[in-house]
């Protein structure tokens, strides 16, 4: 098959890797820049043009979309499905992953563990919001935040109130949430390819950091998961409609809870943490669900 990987860093761990095992198998692939493709949009023959020419005949495409243009990418992963090229994870999808308040909504409506989580616009009802969550010590968190930035531990009620007025009077949107204790500072990432977790790992916090991000200094290593954290990354996978998925689960005193799920999960500390092959895998399922696919009637 023809193959087209959307990202905006070619030279990177995931893009490379996933070339790498696209032409092992025999497919032709191409690394395309998503913020150089553009498109026309009418109802008769849409297309894409990347760097002026015309992209045509791709039959997949692996969106790695990152956080900073998800509104473009989306975009032009919707383009490519109305020209009917699969895209590994659909563009609604990724959409709705991004927005984490409505991912945290959808996945609670389907009964998926979750921290407690406030969200609230005024400052008037910041008591009560710490108090909807179990009160102190609890977690603020900015919504746009990455790496762990923007993420607060706040141990008292008085701390808790003067970091929510101090983030709402700067206008930003912050989740409130039940600080989970009893993970210890870790964080299992759950790598979901179709209904499997294919690999997991458990990323934990540096000493006296409660943060488990690579980039705050935390280390990874690998985990078995129970039956009940392997089901419960898969459905929260299912539930957001991504094929591909990096769900991440805290354990928690009342069972697994899902902090995030990320649509475009990075290859290179689960492949280097597991030793799996896990692009190999991704384009496995790609072939697989292309074969299922049913065929498009020309003319
Ligand atoms: P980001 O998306 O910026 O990485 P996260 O919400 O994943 O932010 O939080 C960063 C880290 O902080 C997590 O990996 C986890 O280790 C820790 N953490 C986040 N929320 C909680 C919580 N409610 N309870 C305990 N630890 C948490």
């Amino acid at each position: 098959m023809k193959l087209a990987v959307l990202s905006r860093e070619p030279d990177n761990y995931s893009s490379q890797r996933l070339r790498e095992a696209a032409e092992t198998r025999g497919h032709e692939v191409m690394i395309i820049d998503t913020l150089r493709c553009y498109m026309s949009i009418v109802a008769h023959r849409p297309s894409i043009h990347y760097k002026g020419e015309a992209l045509e005949h791709v039959d997949a495409i692996i969106p790695r979309i990152g956080s900073s243009i998800t509104f473009y990418g989306t975009a032009v992963v919707r383009q490519f499905e109305m020209m009917g090229t699969k895209s590994l994870n659909p563009s609604l999808a990724i959409s709705r992953s991004r927005d984490k308040l409505r991912s945290m909504q959808m996945l609670a409506r389907k009964g998926i563990g979750l921290p407690v989580t406030g969200f609230a616009h005024s400052p008037d009802e910041v008591p009560d919001l710490i108090q909807m969550v179990g009160g102190a010590p609890l977690v603020v968190k900015l919504l746009e935040g990455t790496q762990g930035i923007g993420v607060v531990l706040c141990e008292t009620r008085k701390a808790a109130e003067s970091v929510i007025e101090a983030f709402m009077g700067l206008n930003t949107n912050i989740l409130v949430q039940e600080y989970i204790k009893e993970a210890g500072g870790a964080d299992i990432r759950c790598f979901v390819i179709g209904d499997k977790v294919v690999a997991s790992i458990k990323r934990q916090a540096a000493p006296g950091e409660f943060r488990s991000n690579l980039h705050r200094g935390g280390s990874a290593s690998v985990i078995k998961i129970s039956p009940e954290e392997r089901r419960t990354a898969v459905r929260a996978a299912k539930v957001m409609g991504l094929d591909v998925a990096g769900v991440d689960i805290l354990r928690s005193n009342h069972g697994p809870v899902v902090m995030e799920v990320n649509s475009s999960p990075g290859l290179e500390g689960i492949e280097n943490g597991t030793g799996k092959d896990i692009a190999s895998l991704i384009i496995q399922h790609l072939e697989r669900a292309l074969a299922e696919k049913p065929k498009r009637v020309e003319g």
